[in-house]
Formats: C-alpha cells, sequence, structure tokens
C-alpha cells in the first residue's frame, strides 16, 4: 500500500504524515515513513542542492534533478519497501512537481506539464491514494511564520503569486484524478484532521 501527502506549505502535510505512519504502526503494520525531494542519501543530497543550493536552475533543468532524486528514492527505497509488503507513506511526491514546477514555476506552460507527464509516466509505482491537504492562504502563512525555523527554502520565499498557482495546481490534480485522490480540509486542529485522513485509509487496509 503506497500513500502519499501532497499540499501546499504550512498545510501541516509532515506532522500528518507522521501521525498517519504512527498509527498504521500501532496496528501492527510494516510501515516506510519518507518523503521527497529525498528519502535516499543521493536523493537528499540533491534535495540539499534544489532547495538550499542558491542555484537557479531552468524549469526544465529542475524537473529533471526532481525526478533524479525520485528515481534513487523510488529505485532503493518505494519499491523494494513495497515488494516487501510494507506500507509506505511519502510526504510529497509526483503530484507536487507538477504542482510546483509545472504550475508554480512554469506558469501552466504546456510543453512543461507535457514533460512532467511524460516523466511521471515512466515512474514505476503510482500511489493507491494520495491525500492533498489544503489551507486557506492566511493560515497557511500564520503557519509558515510559526515554523520559524530559520531555514526558508528558496520555493518557501517565492511570492503569494506563486503559493496560489502551486495551490490551484494541487486542486486541479485532485479533481482530475478523483479516485486516486482526497481532499482534506486541513485547516482544522491537528487531532481532528488526523481522525479525518484515518477514516480514509481504513478502507485500503483491507
Ligand atoms: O514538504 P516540504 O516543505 O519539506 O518541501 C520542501 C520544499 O520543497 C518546499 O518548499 C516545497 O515547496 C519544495 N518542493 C518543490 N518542488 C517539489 C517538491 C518540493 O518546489 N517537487
Amino acid at each position: 500500500l503506497f500513500i502519499t501527502f501532497e499540499g501546499g506549505e504550512g498545510a501541516g502535510k509532515s506532522t500528518q504524515a507522521r501521525l498517519l505512519a504512527d498509527h498504521l504502526c500501532a496496528l501492527g503494520l510494516d510501515v516506510e515513513l519518507t518523503r521527497e525531494p529525498g528519502g535516499t542519501p543521493g536523493a537528499e543530497a540533491l534535495r540539499d542542492f534544489l532547495l538550499f543550493g542558491g542555484h537557479d536552475l531552468s524549469p526544465r533543468a529542475e524537473v529533471m534533478a526532481h525526478f533524479a532524486a525520485r528515481a534513487d528514492h523510488v529505485d532503493r527505497c518505494i519499491a523494494p519497501a513495497l515488494a516487501a509488503g510494507k506500507v509506505v507513506v511519502c510526504d510529497r511526491f509526483t503530484d507536487s512537481t507538477e504542482a510546483y514546477q509545472g504550475c508554480g514555476l512554469g506558469q501552466g506552460e504546456p510543453a512543461l506539464l507535457d514533460m512532467i507527464a511524460r516523466l511521471s509516466a515512466l515512474i514505476p509505482v503510482v500511489p493507491d491514494l494520495t491525500l492533498v491537504l489544503q489551507v486557506p492562504p492566511a493560515i497557511a502563512a500564520a503557519r509558515m511564520a510559526a515554523r520559524g525555523n530559520g531555514r526558508t527554502d528558496r520555493y518557501e520565499a517565492l511570492d503569494t503569486a506563486f503559493h496560489a498557482r502551486v495551490a490551484a495546481g494541487f486542486d486541479a490534480i485532485a479533481r482530475r484524478d478523483g479516485t486516486r485522490c482526497r481532499r482534506i480540509d486541513a485547516s482544522a486542529a491537528t487531532g481532528a484532521v488526523h481522525d479525518d485522513i484515518c477514516a480514509i485509509v481504513a478502507p485500503y487496509l483491507n
């Protein structure tokens, strides 16, 4: 079983992914909790380069770098874990590339979206369930400010128009892939959002 979390900054994905992983462990399942970009040593090094490297790659190069990280992560972590019968919970996956690089950076340029779709089709694993966490922009901004970890990555620093395009991108993906994706109102308290997520995941555990 492969479950991914998606959404913009400040939606609470990482917190909810961890809570879900803990919940599934408590049910006795073998769980692999991982994240993108990253999840393997090589992909984490690419994450560091992409988020904090100070380089401005062309949009196509940036897409390919995300997919290079993803290929390593899938080959060495996700696919083996799934083959071993584990539940994989992943904080971000291909939908983030479509929303951030395709809709955010590329502003929906058709050639870039086409490239992302072609590269996605080459990835040999597809999530069984994608939880798209959605919050109003004001709540997302407040949560990001409260996070205050002092290490702002290059995407977090982009303007509100960028983040609005990303949010609209996630919403469009969730509506288009309605069987795989579930949209979650993540503006409620952490525990309430977690309960919603557990209820959605429960039927997948049989
Ligand atoms: O999920 P998390 O906040 O850890 O993601 C790290 C950063 O990477 C975020 O700022 C997110 O915007 C960015 N990102 C991106 N494109 C992706 C995946 C993540 O710009 N495909």
